[in-house]
């Protein structure tokens, strides 16, 4: 057998694909500086500071012995939860393991390698590593003022175009775009090109802006809004997103998915929170907070900062990102760097605690010198 080392090749467009970095995990760090894990903060990835929901944690526990059991495949009790919280039908909502699975999903069962997946230049890396897993063209549309340009966007679409993707807010940038030019640009976008609306920020947008792109589902047929519950509900670990779109494809959507791709602590855990008012707005009202809190110390410092939307801020460091990153890391302070999003000077902070949100800005007071606060 002369063939014998010869391995098996991966596809092409696998191979050439860089693999998702994650915000690095506090034990880690812990473990490379030699810190208790309960002395290091991370505010890389958008988690909710809260912790988990107390309504959530009583849930689970009564659920571990039911544990044998495989989950309902169709979730049909968080579904009809979802169906009912935003007026559509069980048939138009699609369960994931997470966001991302169903963001990945979207390209799965509807692009293939003849097509092209448009997205904004700074726009959430999940969408170029799921446009490259299927072999199909990314058109990068440059952004404006860090956020998306709609008209380029439109201009961008060429008889080949699929699918596009739209973060709302933006990550890693939490640009935000206004309601009526949102519609104004599905108006104008071909009906066999489907819109994907990521909305992973929904609940922490301002509550008027914001409108309701769910509303606009009878009108805009290829239309797909997705949220999730990893960041304003607090389940990040669970891993459970969902998108709203019409019974079709929802029903395709439905074809390719794994049947059990969400977990019963993960379906259970959803369903609780989402009727957990309290919760949510505990969680909004903390990130206000933080917010307000960290935009006047860049204001006080003169760095310049992205007005976000979201549950962080990305700022100029007017240095390496990078490098202030690495310094950070050595106070047991995590951020995230953004180099591999084109913002190589930036860095994304997640809002935390206020005492997470105090210990971040003491560590950058620290590494970079700054004059200590008053
Ligand atoms: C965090 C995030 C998601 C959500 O990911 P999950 O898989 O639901 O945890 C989706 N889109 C964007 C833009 C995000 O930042």
């Amino acid at each position: 057998m002369e063939n014998k080392l010869l391995l098996p090749e991966a596809n092409i467009a696998v191979q050439k694909l860089q693999p998702y970095q994650a915000g690095k995990p506090i034990d880690e760090l812990a473990r490379e500086i030699g810190f208790e894990v309960d002395d290091i903060v991370k505010l890389a990835s958008n988690e909710n500071p809260l912790g988990l929901s107390e309504s959530v944690k009583s849930a689970l526990t009564e659920m571990l012995s039911g544990l044998t059991r495989y989950p309902d495949a169709n979730g049909f009790y968080l579904k009809s939860e979802l169906a009912k919280k935003y007026s559509v039908s069980n048939d138009q909502v699609t369960l994931g393991n997470g966001s991302n699975d169903l963001l990945e999903l979207v390209a799965r069962a509807f692009v293939t390698s003849a097509h092209e997946i448009l997205f904004s230049e700074h726009a959430f890396v999940v969408y170029p590593i799921v446009t490259q897993a299927i072999g199909a063209k990314a058109v990068v549309v440059p952004a404006v003022d860090f956020g998306h340009d709609l008209t380029a966007m439109l201009n961008a679409i060429t008889d080949k175009s699929k699918l596009i993707f739209i973060a709302n807010p933006n990550n890693p940038t939490g640009t935000f775009l206004a309601e009526d030019d949102l519609y104004a640009f599905l108006e104008k976008v071909p009906s066999n090109v489907l819109v994907v609306l990521d909305e992973a920020y929904f609940e922490y947008a301002d509550i008027i802006a914001r409108g309701n792109a769910i509303e606009w589902l009878s009108e805009f047929p290829n239309l797909i809004v997705s949220r999730t519950f990893s960041k304003a509900y607090g389940l990040a670990g669970l891993r459970v997103g969902y998108m709203i779109s019409s019974p079709q494809i929802a029903d395709m959507l439905n074809r390719v998915r794994q049947p059990f791709n969400c977990n019963a602590l993960a379906l259970k855990a959803a369903e609780v929170v989402l009727n957990d008012e309290d919760y949510l707005n505990e969680g909004v009202a903390l990130n206000n907070c933080g917010m307000r809190d960290l935009i006047a110390f860049f204001d006080k410092y003169a760095f310049e900062y992205i007005p976000s939307m979201g549950n962080f801020i990305t700022v100029d460091m007017k240095q390496s990102g990078d490098d202030v990153y690495e310094l950070l890391l050595r106070e047991g302070v995590i951020v995230r760097p953004v180099t591999g999003y084109g913002l190589p000077n930036h860095l994304r902070i997640s809002i935390g605690t206020e005492a997470e949100n105090q210990r971040f800005k003491d560590a950058l007071i620290n590494v970079l010198n700054l004059a200590p606060q008053i």
